[in-house]
């Protein structure tokens, strides 16, 4: 049976911090087209900081590891990603306890908290144009799944298909939704990267 363990949510949050610093500019792009410019940057320094923390200390179990990423970035990412992340992370985490290895009921589980979480400080819905919607398909696919490996790559493309699909959508959250009408036809930042958070867990976690 595949698990999560700790090294397996070290080698997420790497490759997480990884896909945002590759793709920080296309995140600025997409936040600068309907916000201030500041998604791919702001999170691009909090993974920076998170991975600082994780290299400085001894995490004992995937949960630890994911409560050690959210103190960074609440800590250190201002705006609306830093808290609404720092959230997922921290539900996410604390859902998981102590164990030290995590099957794929109980991780669908913790992202769903972490997805709770979000919703509860955000008050995002569905359509809104936010994280929110690579987030809901993605977290449905792998409580849909069997089995981890192929639960990750489901996820992974429910939420590329939850992001593409943010593009025509008037944003009701957020910056964005101060552009009204104008804010359609741009990909929302948020899910964007978010799609990086499933991309990076498949990459990652998936045997
Ligand atoms: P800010 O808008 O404060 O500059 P960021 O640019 O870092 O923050 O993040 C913007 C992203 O945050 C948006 O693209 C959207 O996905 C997400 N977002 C904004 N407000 C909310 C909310 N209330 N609930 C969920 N996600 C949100
Ligand atoms: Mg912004």
């Amino acid at each position: 049976m595949v698990t999560v363990t700790r090294d397996g949510a070290l080698e997420w949050m790497r490759r997480f911090a990884s896909e945002l610093s590759e793709h920080r500019e296309q995140l600025v792009r997409l936040d600068t087209a309907i916000g201030d410019g500041d998604h791919g940057t702001n999170l691009d320094r909090g993974m920076r900081k998170a991975l600082e923390k994780l290299d400085g200390g001894e995490q004992a179990d995937p949960g630890t590891v994911l409560k050690t990423v959210a103190m960074a970035l609440v800590s250190s990412v201002g705006g609306a990603a830093g808290p609404l992340y720092g959230t997922f992370f921290l539900q996410m985490g604390s859902a998981l306890g102590s164990d030290s290895e995590v099957d794929l009921p109980r991780f669908a589980a913790a992202w769903r908290k972490g997805l709770e979480g979000v919703q509860m400080r955000g008050k995002a819905e569905a359509g809104d144009k936010t994280m929110v919607d690579a987030l809901i398909p993605g977290v449905g696919a792998l409580e849909a799944a069997s089995d981890l490996e192929g639960g990750l790559r489901a996820a992974e493309q429910a939420a590329e298909e939850g992001m593409k699909a943010t593009t025509p959508l008037v944003a009701r959250k957020g910056r964005a939704s101060y552009l009204g009408e104008r804010s359609k036809d741009h990909q929302d930042p948020g899910a964007t990267s978010t799609y990086y958070l499933f991309k990076s867990a498949a990459e990652s976690l998936a045997g």
